[in-house]
């Protein structure tokens, strides 16, 4: 069979255009498989921090209504609306706008690394990583939700015997 000319010219540049389409794909599925999962981490990591600040405002506040309170923390978290948090947004995570779970019935004067609030179940996704507020006003970011229910279960004891009750308000 002849192949006219003109027509196996025009083939060659089809050719070559799909192969610099290839090209292209090529090179953008690697980019994004190189970079994708760094920007995604940061993401995650980005809300993590801005929880973590929202927490340790938090803090600050239940820091504060402790000293005016003869050590006490509130009954409730939103006991600390209006004098001590002004921002109402400041109770929920921001970034699953889950209320915070509140541990009540501890005092100033307990031992700095307890767990005073954390994170309502799924509130930073499936993973089931949480961050913590301590009585210090310090916040961690722990991997297992499961750790923040033993934590609890051995202060739950320790309280118990100085004649104390804590209570966990909020959704679990
Ligand atoms: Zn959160």
């Amino acid at each position: 069979m002849v192949v006219p000319v003109q027509s196996a010219g025009r083939k060659r540049g089809e050719w070559r255009l799909v192969f610099i389409i290839l090209g292209l794909v090529v090179a953008v599925v690697i980019t994004t498989a190189c970079v994708g999962p760094r920007l995604i981490r940061g993401v995650i990591q980005a809300r993590r921090d801005r929880c973590a600040g929202s927490l340790r405002q938090l803090g600050a506040a239940l820091g504060e209504y402790a000293k005016a309170k003869n050590h006490a923390f509130p009954e409730r978290l939103a006991d600390l609306g209006g004098e001590y948090v002004r921002d109402p947004g400041l109770f929920v995570c921001p970034v699953s706008g889950r209320r915070y779970v509140y541990v009540a019935g501890l005092r100033e004067n307990d031992p700095p690394h307890y767990i005073i609030a954390f994170d309502a179940a799924g509130a930073h996704g499936q993973s089931g990583g949480l961050n913590v507020l301590h009585v210090d006003g310090s916040v961690k970011w722990l991997d297992r939700r499961q750790e923040v229910r033993e934590l609890l279960e051995r202060y739950r004891a320790v309280i118990a015997a100085q004649g104390r009750e804590l209570k966990e308000l909020g959704e679990e």
